[in-house]
């Protein structure tokens, strides 16, 4: 990665962690999760609120954490609102792929939307410090925790 790229993706990331989209308690929340990460300290409940047709209407969060995961979980809750939950199961998918394995191809994933895909891309530098892959996909885990009716996980 070129360095001014890499610093454009720090200063998305520093300004989602110091400005956190969607960081609120939702009334109407239809699921939550806890989720846990015990090896950082960072602690999220995600609120997702879904439609009878199994669209995600309303995505929120608060916890506290480091930077990674509080802005993974302000990206998350913006990338996945509007989507249906296969949709936003899909993106983790990819997201998860692109965090942990070095041959990712975006191609692979077939229909996913490619422009959250591209945002996410500024996260997945934390493929080079394993114990950060846990921090960016805590929101990610703890959504599809809570879109499955699972309300605590833990990455231990
Ligand atoms: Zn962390």
């Amino acid at each position: 990665m070129f360095d001014d790229l890499r610093d454009l993706y720090q200063e998305v990331i520093l300004d989602h962690g110091k400005n956190p989209r969607n960081f609120r308690r939702p009334e109407n929340a239809t699921c939550l999760a806890h989720g846990n990460n015990p090896v950082c300290g960072d602690t999220l409940v995600i609120y997702i609120t879904l439609d009878d047709d199994g669209l995600i209407t309303d995505a929120a969060f608060q916890g506290q954490g480091c930077a990674i995961s509080v802005a993974s979980a302000s990206m998350m809750t913006d990338i996945v609102n509007g989507k249906t939950v296969d949709a936003a199961k899909r993106l983790f998918d990819g997201f998860h792929h692109m965090c942990t394995k070095d041959d990712f191809d975006m191609a692979e994933l077939g229909d996913c939307d490619e422009d959250a895909l591209e945002r996410l891309v500024m996260l997945s530098g934390v493929k080079e410090f394993p114990i950060r892959v846990k921090c960016a996909t805590l929101a990610w885990h703890t959504m599809q925790a809570a879109v499955s009716g699972d309300h605590d996980i833990s990455t231990e």
